[in-house]
């Protein structure tokens, strides 16, 4: 393993990340958005994330486990299983959430919840970052510069409206837009710490791709199901308009993901 390939997937990865930065931006220019609009773009959010998570991270995930000589029906049951997972972490994660504020833990206001609902779906994001960081890496360490960049351009781009998601997500829950576009990035930069890893520990990094993929996958799923969806759906009222939001959000990341991926 030379080190320039671990530079070259760390730089790479890094700027997948930032790809989450720019995506946040468009939030800057608009105005201080409704309660109305808020919830559209959280609802909007909640379709690209559930779009990105078959997209960029299951499909992904299966052809990774067979390129490493799985069958398909090994590759796809453990992506089962690793879906599985992240959701039932999740799933405890939410029970546990409320006390750390108890405890002087967590942002402010964490045990209202609608903080947690919005947080959790953040942390969702931030936590699937990893995995995408471990793709570009161990691409990259593998040593073919085609592949790397193929899947960093495909990660990076699907980084754009993800970090529109996220300063969305936000913005709606009475963040600055600033701020909102801030904490896009941070969650962004989590990409590289993933690329370095992947990149410097490929042999190690390249078995548990099809497994940190399928978990981060099930965690985001699991969010956007029992936390985002129901409070879209309460604060638009049941029906249309928060369907239509997130049907929007579905269709615009699956095209990215399938057309420029
Ligand atoms: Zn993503």
């Amino acid at each position: 393993m030379s080190d320039s390939l671990v530079f070259v997937g760390f730089v790479a990865s890094l700027l997948a990340g930032l790809a989450t930065f720019v995506g946040a931006l468009p939030i800057l220019a608009v105005g201080r958005p409704t309660e109305q609009q808020e919830n559209l773009m959280l609802g909007f959010a909640a379709g690209v994330m559930l779009a990105a998570s078959f997209f960029s991270l299951i499909i992904p995930g299966i052809e990774q486990a067979q390129a490493m000589g799985a069958s398909k029906a090994e590759a796809s049951g453990t992506m089962v299983a690793a879906v599985l997972l992240g959701g039932l972490l999740l799933a405890h994660l939410n029970a546990v959430v409320p006390p750390l504020d108890r405890i002087g833990l967590g942002p402010r206001a964490i045990a209202d919840a609608r903080f947690r609902r919005v947080w959790l779906f953040v942390a969702a994001i931030t936590l699937h970052n990893f995995p995408e960081g471990l793709a570009v890496g161990t691409s990259f360490g593998g040593g073919d510069m085609a592949a790397g960049t193929a899947t960093a351009i495909g990660i990076g781009l699907q980084n754009l409206p993800e970090g529109f998601a996220v300063a969305g997500a936000l913005t709606a829950l009475g963040y600055s837009r600033q701020r909102a576009v801030l904490l896009a990035l941070a969650s962004g930069l989590v990409e590289p710490v993933g690329g370095l890893a992947g990149a410097a520990l490929v042999s190690i990094a390249t078995p548990l791709l099809p497994w940190a993929l399928g978990f981060a996958a099930g965690a985001m799923i699991y969010v956007v199901l029992s936390e985002i969806i129901p409070e879209v759906q309460t604060r638009l009222g049941p029906g249309r308009r928060a369907s239509s939001a997130l049907m929007a959000g579905l269709v615009t990341m699956m095209f990215l993901d399938s057309t420029l991926g």
